[in-house]
């Protein structure tokens, strides 16, 4: 297959002539999604645009948080997954729901210095003035909305000779990717017009550890029996459930697949409201083994007579600016969380990932994962089939 050299520079629909030509499977581009509409959606997001893939799209319904009923809107290819949320979200609601914080958005970008000894550190600090002013001012709008600058720290790394500037600022409801990389970059900017030095880089991190979100919720005995479908009495639910977080705590091996449970609600709510998905996932991995051994990011634990389920970790979710503000399919669905702002959706994910955790673990300890997904496959490969 002879790929055109002017493919960037060819329409979205003469791409997918061509594809399908040289493919031969028209039909497979023909998806419903494939509107004129969404094409031109596509080909303003990305480049090359051919088409759209078309995600399911769900509502994991029976959410109480905060003391507000949810309905949740999911996007995720894997079957079980909203069945899952909304069959532990309603247990839980029945005690009282999901009681959620969040911190303030904010994030921070790095910019690295090279060969820093103790004079070019001195003289680094000696221009602290000058770059937080230069911040403040660029950072003018985002603090007319109550956000903005809030530190800089000049920092020797430890490992190899280099400085690193961190700078934190709240991006409000924005990601702040484009925010945070402007600010990098003036910093750089300015070290290199006045110390004649050129910093190796200046970008963001996803290490998003001081923008989080945290989800509780307590079950009664009763409640985690129901959880585990009547298999053992309510204590031995709950006694099963802590050794299932002290495992996950414990052993990556399970870490890892415990948090890939609990990212099966969030990425599919980022990827619903068009967030960026491998952002959330990046925060969420980071934050996991910030010990420097990878744990699980829920907790169990007993508290008198009832078992208190907690989740509590780093969700850089915008609900401004990015895809968001441009897919029609991610503002109906911040329209049905009633437009949340960043905070706000962000504890909704945090209980999204809980329910989600809950209902996994709650299978594993009583009947096994595979009763509940295995109908659900059967269920997906009878209909391909058809
Ligand atoms: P953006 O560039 O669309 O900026 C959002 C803008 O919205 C803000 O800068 C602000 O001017 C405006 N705004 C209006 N009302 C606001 C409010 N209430 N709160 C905050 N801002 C408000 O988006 P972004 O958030 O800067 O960047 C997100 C995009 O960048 C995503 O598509 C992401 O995939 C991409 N990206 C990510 C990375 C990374 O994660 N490493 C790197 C580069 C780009």
């Amino acid at each position: 297959m002879n790929f055109p050299r002017n493919f960037r520079k060819m329409t979205p629909s003469d791409r997918r002539q061509w594809l399908a030509d040289s493919v031969g499977q028209p039909d497979l581009l023909d998806a419903p999604t494939a509107s004129a509409h969404y094409l031109n959606m596509a080909d303003t997001l990305v480049e090359n645009s051919v088409g759209i893939v078309g995600i399911p799209l769900g509502v994991a319904c029976g959410f109480m948080i905060d003391g507000k009923e949810y309905a949740i809107p999911l996007a995720t290819e894997e079957p079980s997954v909203i069945a899952a949320a909304s069959f532990a979200a309603t247990i839980i609601a029945h005690g009282g729901g999901f009681v959620t914080s969040a911190t303030d958005p904010i994030m921070e970008c790095t910019v690295y210095v090279e060969n820093a000894d103790a004079q070019m550190r001195q003289h680094i600090e000696s221009m602290r003035d000058e770059l937080e002013f230069g911040l403040v001012k660029l950072l003018h709008s985002m603090s007319r909305r109550g956000g903005g600058f809030r530190s800089l720290d000049i920092l020797e790394m430890s490992s190899i000779p280099m400085l690193k500037i961190v700078c934190a600022i709240d991006v409000r409801d924005a990601m702040g990717a484009n925010l945070l990389n402007t600010c990098a970059e003036s910093i750089a900017g300015k070290l290199s017009n006045t110390l004649g030095i050129n910093p190796v880089m200046g970008i963001l991190t996803n290490n998003a550890g001081q923008r989080r979100a945290r989800a509780e919720c307590r079950l009664s005995a009763s409640r985690a029996a129901m959880l585990c479908r009547g298999m053992f009495s309510g204590g031995e639910c709950m006694r099963r459930f802590e050794l299932a977080s002290m495992i996950a705590h414990h052993d990556k091996d399970r870490a890892v697949t415990h948090n890939k449970g609990i990212m099966n609600g969030i990425s599919a709510l980022a990827l619903a409201t068009l967030n960026d998905t491998r952002a959330v996932e990046a925060a969420a991995h980071a934050w996991a083994q910030r010990d420097g051994a990878y744990r699980g990011l829920s907790v169990f634990a007993p508290d008198g007579d009832a078992l208190v389920c907690s989740l509590d970790m780093p969700l850089p979710f915008a609900t401004i600016g990015g895809s968001t503000g441009t897919h029609p399919t991610a503002q109906f669905c911040l329209d049905l969380l009633h437009n949340p702002s960043s905070p706000h959706l962000a504890r909704i994910a945090a209980s999204v990932g809980l329910a989600q955790n809950i209902a996994a673990v709650a299978a594993l300890i009583s009947t096994g994962i595979q009763k509940g997904h295995m109908p659900l496959h059967h269920k997906k490969n009878r209909t391909a089939k058809e």
